[in-house]
This record gives structure tokens, C-alpha cells and sequence, in this order.
């Protein structure tokens, strides 16, 4: 099944309220310290993220968010024709000369033949040409274990829903946020994301960026195939989804932003995949682990949010 004609569908866009880099730094330190022992958040030089597997060195120039279609499209029952290219991202975000995509979001269903997690993570060139480090995880019915794989430089689809972080790749200045020791019951990225809500309330900051649980546990979610009774609350999707808990280190793709200025936004969403054990990967959830876990991010602040092919007949459920 081919993906939906880019020109054929409605996008929207906002601009985001962007702070300097050092105010949000001051207001993470106060925020992150509430709910972990150990905490330092500073403003330095993007150092390269090839060296963490992504396909692009940095996360600066022209940066913005893009939600696209939504669990609506998902569930209760999934609209399986909804499959995006990847690859218009940046053109549909206003990136004339492409960019650099990370984010989370459902797989290319029709490449397996079955629904899948996938932590997207392509740098799309002027030419068209990608370099392509993209992953997804699926499950197997047989013993509910599961798997991470490669996507191909072919394959660039997206399907139902996704999260995304788009920019041009550059170097420049980002948030180093590193964390230890958590003390409260928040998870790394719930708590940036309410932290900076509280502070700059009603005008909305959205980031994007990737982390790393140096050590610990975590807990991870990966979507079965596309179940085959409607899934109608919160109970049902926790009963459909397969959830793990898998070694770090641990790298995440991450997207967030601080409320949602009336778009239909999943405000927070991060997927990624473990060194440790190969094949692990997945939806982050949290740290199983508060006493020994350890995080370390880079992240940007987005200038703009884009929606993408948002759903009319929308709900609320299933967006944790
Ligand atoms: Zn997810």
C-alpha cells in the first residue's frame, strides 16, 4: 500500500514560544531537582549524535515539531490506509532543502505485514536521497517476545501516527540534561514537559531531542498486531499492548511539548532501543529502577509545531 499524496492532506501549523536556552536551563535544574537527587542541566555545543546512531550530527537550524494523524486512527479500530512518507516531512514542515526527522511513532505496517513500534530517524537530502537509521520493534504471536530491526533506505513510510522533531541536523547549542538518582515519581521526560508548563503556563515550549538510561532498568511498551476487537478505553489498549522491561544502556528518541494550543496533540512521546540487548526497543514508559538510574539528554527547542492530517472524529484515550 503506497503512502497518502503529501498535497492531499491538511496541515496546520503554530509558532511556539521560544525562550533562550539558558532561561530553560534555570527553570529544568529547579523542576528536574523536585523529582531526581542529582541534577545538571546546562547550555553547551551539540556534541556529534552520529556517535549515538542518529542520522544527523546535531539538532539546530529551522527546528520545529510535527504531530501527524493520531491514536484516533489507531483505535478503536485502525484506519490502515492512513501511511505517510517520512520523507515529506521536512517540504511539510517548510523545509524546502529537507532535514533531519527523530522521533516516535507507529511502523510501516505493510513492510511486515503487521503493525509495529518505530523510532523514526532519517536525514531526508535535497536530492531526495535519505540516510536512513530508522528501527522498529515488533512482537510474535507465538511467545510474546519480540524483536528491533533496520529499516532499509527504501522503505521511509509511516503509518497512523507519529511524533516528530525536524531540523537541519546542524551543530549548534542544545541542553546537556543529565539526571540520577530519581526521588519522585515522575519520568525523565513527564517531568521536563509538566515543569515547563508550570512555569511559562499558557504559552506553549515544545523540545525534541535524544536520551540516554546509562544504567537501571526500564519499562517499554511494543504495539502488537493490529488487534482484532475495537479498543475502546485506557483498560483495553493496556491489555493489547506487550510491555517489557529491558536493560540500559538504552537510547530514546524524544518529542515534547509543554500543552497543546488547541491542535490535538500527544504532548509527549519517545521510543528507542537498546545496546545491551539487541533486539530490545520500544515506547518508553519509566525507570523501574529510581535508586540506580542514570539519564543523559540533548535537546532543542522547537520554533514552530505543524499538524499533520489531524483527525476529525478524535478521542483521548491510549496517548500515554
Ligand atoms: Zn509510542
Amino acid at each position: 500500500m503506497s503512502a497518502l499524496a503529501s498535497d492531499s492532506l491538511p496541515v496546520e501549523h503554530a509558532a511556539l514560544h521560544v525562550p533562550s536556552l539558558q532561561d530553560v536551563a534555570k527553570v529544568l535544574q529547579t523542576g528536574l531537582s523536585e523529582n531526581f537527587g542529582t541534577v545538571s542541566v546546562e547550555v553547551v555545543e551539540c556534541p556529534d549524535l552520529k556517535e549515538w546512531g542518529l542520522a544527523a550530527e546535531g539538532l539546530g537550524g529551522a527546528t520545529r515539531l510535527m504531530d501527524v494523524g493520531g491514536v484516533p486512527y489507531l483505535m478503536p479500530t485502525p484506519m490502515k490506509e492512513k501511511i505517510y512518507d517520512m520523507k515529506d516531512y521536512p517540504k511539510l514542515s517548510n523545509l524546502e532543502k529537507g532535514g533531519f526527522v527523530i522521533g516516535a511513532g507507529a511502523g510501516p505496517w505493510p513492510y511486515i505485514d503487521r503493525n509495529a513500534e518505530m523510532m523514526p530517524n532519517l536525514t531526508v537530502n535535497e536530492d531526495g536521497s535519505v540516510v536512513q537509521k530508522t528501527k522498529i520493534s515488533r512482537t510474535f504471536d507465538e511467545d510474546n517476545s519480540y524483536k528491533t530491526l533496520d529499516l532499509p533506505s527504501t522503505e521511509t513510510r509511516n503509518a497512523l501516527l507519529g511524533n516528530l522533531f525536524i531540523s537541519e541536523g546542524k551543530k549548534g547549542n542544545v541542553l546537556k540534561i543529565s539526571c540520577k538518582n530519581r526521588t519522585g515519581p515522575k519520568n525523565f521526560v513527564s517531568c521536563m514537559r509538566e515543569t515547563l508548563l508550570a512555569h511559562y503556563g499558557e504559552e506553549a515550549v515544545g523540545m525534541g531531542g535524544v536520551f540516554k538510561v546509562l544504567s537501571g532498568k526500564l519499562k517499554i511498551h511494543v504495539m502488537p498486531d493490529f488487534s482484532p476487537c475495537p479498543i475502546n478505553s485506557d483498560e483495553d489498549v493496556n491489555n493489547w499492548l506487550k510491555f517489557y522491561e529491558v536493560p540500559s544502556p538504552f537510547t530514546v528518541l524524544s518529542t515534547f511539548i509543554s500543552r497543546d494550543p488547541g491542535l490535538d496533540l500527544r504532548v509527549e512521546h519517545s521510543h528507542g532501543w537498546g545496546e545491551a540487548e539487541v533486539s530490545s526497543g520500544g515506547h518508553y514508559h519509566y525507570d523501574t529502577t529510581p535508586a540506580e538510574v542514570e539519564y543523559l539528554g540533548y535537546y532543542n527547542l522547537a520554533q514552530y509545531i505543524y499538524r499533520l492530517d489531524k483527525p476529525v472524529n478524535t478521542h483521548s484515550f491510549g496517548r500515554d
